[in-house]
């Protein structure tokens, strides 16, 4: 069975976040905290070595920095860069032409300007805005539930005109992906609540059902008119989300809705572990797409290499997208793609072993994942 080699491939990486700008680690507990989505401090100082991801990324990192294959050596080949030079050096050695980045997380205020990034790293960069954040601002500044829908519609009215390539929602961390359509008393009484945490604890975390939801819905309808893709968080993540409530066959409300078929529906992260649930929704409604994440969430190889079967084996190649999730770190960003790359050449290549695909049909299916999928479905010029 011969893998196809995709290295020469250029990937948009269609969901991430930015780049802090201080990549040094203080110590090797702070650098160990990127790899887990555990609250828990026991996790990252004991436990995070021990995962198959994280042996795997140390090894991978020492070939990249021509070290012997530890933690320590690791650090210390890494601490010698500059940040800069270190996000240039590894950005451009994943072959990355366009960063897709959700601007909800990490703070702004952390992090290198997009811009910045894509001047060091010599690629493109789009931005996605992320509603609950939006939409906390709202409340924050208007004190009835008419007044906060009237000013969501105002901000959503041109999503495209203000730089966004697409909407970012992260309600399944918040109160499910079971959206529903709540009676005005029930929604009025939801706003109420969020609105008092607003005022008086001087910030809101908007995780008051009937009002997300409702919220929702206005997000969708402009969506759906500006043929707007959303990307919905699903499946990993951590501890807040309950994983019950984000497996994405809770969205099926919102995906037989009529009047919601023109929003692109983009399910993240492979909907890990619920993979074959998210390709299965990516099969029968012509609106939804899988994003296949390989930075996030740090599985083994062989984990992967499972979900991209999964994926390859029921959705159309034409609806899935490659992404790392990589969140701060340009490691993090740089192994999705070399591994991403390396386990969708290996999937592909065992469909030809099988006879489905001839070779040249698997590179095009190589190439629209990686590449002209994310670049159709957000628009973005050549
Ligand atoms: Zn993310």
């Amino acid at each position: 069975m011969e893998a196809l080699d995709l290295t020469d491939i250029p990937v948009i990486d269609e969901h991430c976040h930015g780049f802090y700008r201080t990549q040094l680690p203080t110590d090797v507990m702070a650098w160990r905290r990127h790899f887990t989505e555990s609250a828990a401090e026991s996790m990252w100082h004991e436990q995070v070595p021990s995962t198959l991801f994280y042996h795997r990324l140390i090894r991978e990192l020492a070939l990249f920095f021509g070290c012997e294959a530890t933690e320590s050596a690791v650090l210390d080949a890494r601490n010698r860069y500059q940040s800069e030079d270190l996000i240039r050096s590894l950005l451009q050695a994943a072959n990355i032409e366009t960063l897709l980045i959700d601007q909800g997380y990490p703070a702004a205020e952390l992090l290198m300007p997009d811009a910045d990034v894509a001047a060091l790293a010599g690629c493109r960069v789009g931005a996605f805005l992320r509603l609950e954040n939006l939409m906390e601002a709202l409340i924050a500044e208007q004190d009835t539930l008419d007044a906060v829908t009237e000013a969501l519609y105002v901000a959503l009215a041109d999503v495209r005109a203000q730089g966004y390539v697409g909407l970012k929602s992260i309600v399944a961390y918040r109160t499910g992906l079971d959206i529903r359509w709540w009676e005005r008393p029930e929604a009025l009484e939801s706003f109420v609540q969020a609105r008092q945490e607003a005022v008086e604890q001087g910030h809101l975390r908007l995780q008051h059902k009937p009002l997300l939801d409702t919220l929702l819905h206005v997000a969708f309808t402009e969506a759906a008119r500006q043929e707007l893709p959303v990307q919905f968080h699903t499946g990993y993540g951590d501890t807040d989300a309950d994983m019950l409530l984000a497996n994405p066959l809770h969205l099926r409300a919102v995906l037989e809705h009529r009047p919601y078929r023109g929003m692109r529906v983009v399910l993240l992260h492979e909907c890990y572990p619920y993979t074959r649930q998210g390709g299965y929704l990516a099969a029968v409604y012509e609106h939804v797409y899988l994003d296949l994440s390989y930075g996030i969430p740090f599985l083994s190889y062989g984990e992967m290499l499972a979900f991209t079967r999964a994926a390859l084996g029921v959705a159309p190649t034409s609806k899935l997208l490659y992404s790392s999730d990589a969140v701060g770190i340009p490691d993090l960003h740089w192994i999705s793609a070399c591994d991403g790359r390396r386990i969708l050449g290996q999937a592909l290549g065992e469909s030809v072993a099988y006879g489905e695909l001839t070779r040249s049909e698997a590179e095009t299916a190589a190439t629209a994942i990686l590449h002209d999928n994310a670049a159709r479905l957000y628009r973005l010029a050549h």
